[in-house]
């Protein structure tokens, strides 16, 4: 059965191409398209905006994202069996697809894209990981992108959302809450993939906010919080240790009880100490 872009099915994309998921490239593919479709419009308004697409292997995340409305899409993808599966829905959307092969973690896409720009993809956890902390974490702020709909492990889904208090609550919640609002807008089953991984997923949205929550530097923000939740059970004046020797007297200026652990300290409390630990 054609579909609406007048492609043909994903499964039938699959055999035509040979595209048998490997393991190493963690390749557990979206196949329905009510459901990428559904994944794209999470993504919010895209009319107006160039797509930055990681990881589009067969297409099911980059038809979505087309057939919604998008100006653009800039598909990076690393397995080269993807690219003529990718080529045929460049036909069907002539100027609006561009695909680059190689690794998301060293290509540099920026350069290709025109702002407004939204990043989506469904990619392996480690990548998917990597990259958030990349583009959570440059130096100066808006960056490049609007907002990242982003397919997780659950469990990471919810590190990233995460309030303090809690055991989700670490680096990647305080990275993402500081400078965005992060929301768990989709969870979906091991069967919504080919093939089922073991575990669920989630899709996390996060907006850019025009500003960050409270003062302080990135880097050293990304120093300390790192610190902090490498030792989580730790005293702070503990867990803290390799970053100085007067870490006690630091966490006193910032307002955070040198005994406690950092689990319980709050976004503004840890962007108070990163001032503290600025300062020469
Ligand atoms: N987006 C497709 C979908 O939803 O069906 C595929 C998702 S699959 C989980 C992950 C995709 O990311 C695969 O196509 C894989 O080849 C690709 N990939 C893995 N590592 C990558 C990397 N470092 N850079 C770019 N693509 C990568």
């Amino acid at each position: 059965m054609a579909q609406i872009d007048g492609l043909p099915p994903l499964s039938e994309v699959i055999r035509t191409y040979q595209l048998s998921a490997k393991k190493s490239l963690g390749q557990n593919f979206l196949l329905d398209l009510n459901l990428t479709a559904k994944i794209a419009r999470q993504a919010g308004d895209l009319a107006e905006c160039d797509v930055l697409e990681v990881g589009p292997g067969p297409g099911g995340l980059t038809r979505g994202l087309l057939a919604e409305g998008a100006r653009r899409v800039l598909a990076v993808e690393k397995d080269p069996r993807c690219l003529p599966a990718l080529e045929q829905i460049a036909q069907v959307y002539p100027g609006r697809l561009q695909v680059i092969e190689g690794d998301a973690l060293e290509v540099d896409a920026l350069q290709h894209l025109t702002p407004p720009i939204r990043v989506a993809a469904n990619l392996p956890y480690n990548v998917g990981t990597e990259l958030l902390v990349r583009w959570l974490t440059p130096k100066d702020w808006p960056p490049f992108w609007q907002s990242l709909t982003l397919m997780f492990q659950r469990e990471v889904a919810d590190r990233i959302v995460a309030a303090p208090g809690t055991k989700k609550y670490g680096r990647l919640a305080l990275l993402a809450q500081w400078r965005a609002d992060a929301r768990i807008v989709m969870e979906l089953p091991p069967e919504a993939f080919v093939p089922a991984p073991k575990v669920h997923s989630a899709v996390v949205h996060l907006t850019a906010l025009p500003a960050p929550r409270f003062d302080a530097d990135a880097h050293v923000l990304n120093r300390v919080v790192a610190a902090a939740f490498n030792q989580r059970r730790k005293m702070l004046r503990a867990a803290l240790k390799p970053l100085g020797p007067d870490m006690e007297d630091r966490l006193k200026a910032a307002g955070i009880p040198p005994t406690e652990r950092a689990e319980q300290v709050s976004l503004e409390a840890f962007c108070a100490l990163a001032r503290e630990v600025a300062k020469t």
